[in-house]
C-alpha cells in the first residue's frame, strides 16, 4: 500500500511489521520450533495482541481493509481469532463473537447465536492452512448467515489459503522457511539457536 494519498492514512506493511517486531511476535535469527525443525524466523501472534492497544491498532487496520462491506457481526476461532474478533468488532461497532471446539468439533458455545441473513466477517490472528477459518466458515453457512469475507492478521499459506474465493485480506503476508537440522543453512554458519521466547524480557 503506497502512502502518500489524501484518503484515511492506513499503515503500511513496514509499519506493521514494526508493530509486530516491537513487541516480540515477530522474531529474527534461529530458532528451534517445537516441530523440532529451524527457521530464521519467529511469528507469535498472542505477543503483539496482549497489548490491548496494539491490538486495537491491528484490529481497526483489518476492519478497514473491508470498508464498503455491510458487516453485522465478527467471529473467530478460539483462541486467536478471539481478540482479533473483538477488536474488530470494536472498531465497526459490532458483536464479535468466537467458536471453540466442543469433541474436537468447533461449535457456537455460550449462548451465541447467528441468524439467518445475518452478515458475518470471519477473522483469524494467523493462518497456514485455514483449517479453523474453514470451520467457522461452515459453521456460519449452517446458521443461514452471510460470511462476507476473511480477516486475518497473518496469512502464512503462502497465498495458498482459499475460502471457495471468499473476500480475502490479511495484514502481513509471511512465508516462514523451516528447516530439517542436517539442512538448516543456519546450523551450516555454525550459527547457535535458541528456542522462542527464551531471551531476556525488554
Ligand atoms: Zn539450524
Amino acid at each position: 500500500m503506497a502512502c502518500g494519498s489524501n484518503e484515511k492514512k492506513k499503515l503500511s506493511q513496514d509499519e506493521i511489521l514494526q508493530i509486530f517486531k516491537e513487541t516480540g511476535a515477530f522474531l529474527q535469527g534461529h530458532f528451534l520450533l517445537t516441530s523440532g525443525k529451524h527457521s530464521a524466523q519467529y511469528m507469535q501472534c498472542a505477543q503483539v495482541l496482549q497489548y490491548p492497544r496494539k491490538a486495537a491498532i491491528l484490529g481497526q487496520e483489518l476492519a478497514s481493509q473491508f470498508e464498503g462491506i455491510e458487516i453485522e457481526s465478527v467471529i473467530g476461532p478460539a483462541m486467536g481469532g478471539i481478540i482479533v474478533a473483538h477488536e474488530v468488532g470494536r472498531f465497526l461497532g459490532v458483536k464479535a463473537i468466537f467458536t471453540e471446539r466442543q469433541n474436537g468439533e468447533m461449535a457456537l458455545r455460550r449462548g451465541f447465536k447467528l441468524i439467518p441473513g445475518e452478515r458475518v466477517l470471519v477473522v483469524e490472528d494467523v493462518i497456514t492452512t485455514g483449517g479453523s477459518v474453514r470451520e467457522v466458515i461452515d459453521i456460519v453457512g449452517a446458521a443461514g448467515a452471510i460470511p462476507v469475507g476473511v480477516g486475518v492478521l497473518v496469512d502464512r499459506s503462502g497465498g495458498k489459503a482459499d475460502f471457495e474465493g471468499l473476500l480475502l485480506h490479511s495484514l502481513l503476508k509471511m512465508n516462514i522457511e523451516a528447516f530439517e537440522p542436517e539442512s538448516c543453512p543456519l546450523c551450516a554458519q555454525g550459527i547457535p539457536w535458541e528456542k522462542p521466547g527464551s531471551r531476556g524480557s525488554k
